[in-house]
């Protein structure tokens, strides 16, 4: 049969319960309704998982960690890893950036705050590389420090080049 035929509330959930836990064609696994959500979440209610069970969960979220599919789990971790930022030579590096600037925001004006950070030009988490490099650090401000990416973005020719001038 061609053309069109009216795809009832009725037609849909059968679809829904047909595929229910089955992927779709583009690969998303069709989820349960609400009202199915609330019936499971009555039924098992104050049941104690076994230690069995438990163990089960464990280890297939272990498994996940490993395949890389843990919601929490990102790659390039290592990368970032913000609590570098805590080790010596990060210190060290932010120490000579302000010693270098005279401790004094590099952006100076009537806006600056008292406190001054030392701030990456190219980004910490992106440019690995230049995370110690004197060259990709500037003395900024609170007030004067990016807030966004966006706004990290638009600095870095303006940073650049002031950085350059400092150095020669
Ligand atoms: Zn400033």
């Amino acid at each position: 049969m061609f053309g069109t035929y009216p795809r009832t509330a009725k037609w849909r959930e059968d679809v829904r319960l047909r595929m229910l836990g089955k992927k779709n064609a583009l690969g998303h696994k069709y989820s349960p309704t609400e009202e199915t959500l609330l019936k499971i979440t009555a039924k098992t209610r104050g049941q104690k998982r076994s230690d069995a069970t438990k163990e089960k969960m464990r280890q297939a979220a272990l498994q996940r960690v490993k395949e890389g599919r843990h919601n929490f789990y990102n790659p390039d971790r290592e990368q970032v890893s913000v609590g570098k930022r805590n080790d010596g030579t990060y210190l060290e590096w932010s120490r000579s950036i302000k010693r270098r600037d005279g401790w004094r925001c590099q952006l100076k004006d009537e806006a600056c705050s008292k406190k001054v950070i030392a701030h990456h030009i190219k980004v910490w988490a992106k440019y690995p590389e230049l995370r110690y490099e004197v060259t990709n650090g500037i003395t900024l401000c609170t007030s004067h420090h990016p807030r966004t990416r966006e706004k990290e973005k638009a600095l870095e020719p303006i940073l650049s080049t002031l950085v350059d001038a400092i150095m020669r």
